[in-house]
């Protein structure tokens, strides 16, 4: 089968529930994947009041297919929507409507080491009223898409471009929600990323510009010299990220010491050129675990290692991959089974 890349290949049904204040959520169903009328004015397409969750469905090695921790991003759909003043759709309506559509397309999952079932569940405003306020109406809905590897070309190290002019996020704003504004803001911080010619781009915090927060999509981990693992603390103006909490859980189990820690970019360039730092790497559910080769900023590049992939980047990774398709066992319960 030709590889389907990322994102642009999409299964024949949808998921659909509907909330309004005055009936709650209501009209839950299974659909075929068809265009969703929009009112030019509804509120979303104004003032943005739009989340979303990404996550996985996968072929096990016994041939039965799974969802990994879905739970979790339930959970942070309820904690996304509580932060940008929408409905918060109950875990047990958010997990039957991704296991129904995961159920009625489960023959899209692509054969190959990389292929999944991408599931994109997301809510929007749709209230047709210009009123700067949260909507009285919303429409939350569920597509899934055939994916391959994230990265074309597969999963060479990637480089990085450190953002010194934009942000991503500020304390008290929504750098902790998955809300589609955040990726708005961060598009020209990639673009500049690519024009500098990197592959991503790394934001530094809003006040001083110095510790490292995340990638525009995935999070940052260091393993440096010593065996130990650093990923910068959940501050809340970093997404949690449930691909770093199964890496977080999945070193300790490995008997790594983790800490989740600050990290300044001055100290980054230091270990890297000093050799106390080993390895670096960004994770997250579509691009799984990426080594990070080359930090580039306008004070000049370095390297991290020799460039390559490291044996704890790839340990992480296998062992993570391993349980997510049923070829380890799962001792924390971590697939769901559909
Ligand atoms: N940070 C950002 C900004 C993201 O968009 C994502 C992807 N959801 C992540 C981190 C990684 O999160 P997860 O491991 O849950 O996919």
């Amino acid at each position: 089968m030709i590889d389907p890349g990322f994102g642009r290949i999409f299964t024949d049904h949808m998921a659909v529930i509907r909330f309004s204040d005055s009936q709650g959520w209501h009209d839950a169903h299974i659909a075929a994947r068809q265009p969703v009328p929009i009112d030019p004015a509804s509120s979303v397409l104004h003032y943005a009041q739009e989340i979303f969750e990404g996550m996985k469905a996968y072929r096990l090695a016994d041939g039965g297919t799974a969802l990994f921790r879905p739970e979790q991003n339930a959970r942070r759909f309820q904690d996304s929507a509580r932060r940008l003043a929408m409905p918060e759709l109950p875990e047990t309506l958010f997990l039957e409507s991704v296991e129904r559509l995961v159920d009625a397309d489960r023959d899209w999952i692509p054969a190959g080491p990389d292929g999944a079932l991408y599931l994109r569940p997301f809510m929007f405003a749709s209230e047709v009223f210009l009123g700067v306020k949260p909507a009285a109406e919303y429409l939350y809905m569920v597509i899934a898409s055939s994916v391959g590897a994230y990265w074309k070309g597969g999963a060479k190290p990637v480089s990085i471009w450190v953002s010194q002019h934009y942000t991503r996020a500020a304390a008290g704003g929504t750098g902790a929600a998955k809300c589609g504004g955040n990726y708005a803001a961060s598009l020209l911080a990639q673009k500049e990323a690519i024009a500098q010619g990197c592959d991503q781009v790394v934001f530094l915090d809003a006040v001083e510009r110095r510790w490292v927060e995340e990638l525009g999509g995935m999070n940052v981990f260091l393993v440096f010299a010593d065996g130990t693992l650093q990923t910068p603390a959940l501050t809340g103006t970093i997404l949690p990220g449930i691909t770093r909490d199964s890496l977080l859980t999945l070193a300790r189990d490995l008997g790594l010491t983790v800490r989740e820690e600050p990290y300044a970019i001055d100290q980054w360039r230091a270990d890297a050129k000093s050799g106390r730092l080993v390895e670096a790497f960004a994770c997250g559910t579509a691009a799984v675990v990426t080594p990070i080769g080359r930090v580039a900023a306008p004070e000049g590049s370095f390297t991290i290692g020799d460039g390559a992939s490291g044996p704890v980047t790839r340990r992480l990774h296998e062992a993570l991959v391993a349980i997510q398709r049923g070829a380890a066992p799962d001792p924390h319960g971590w697939l769901r089974r559909i």
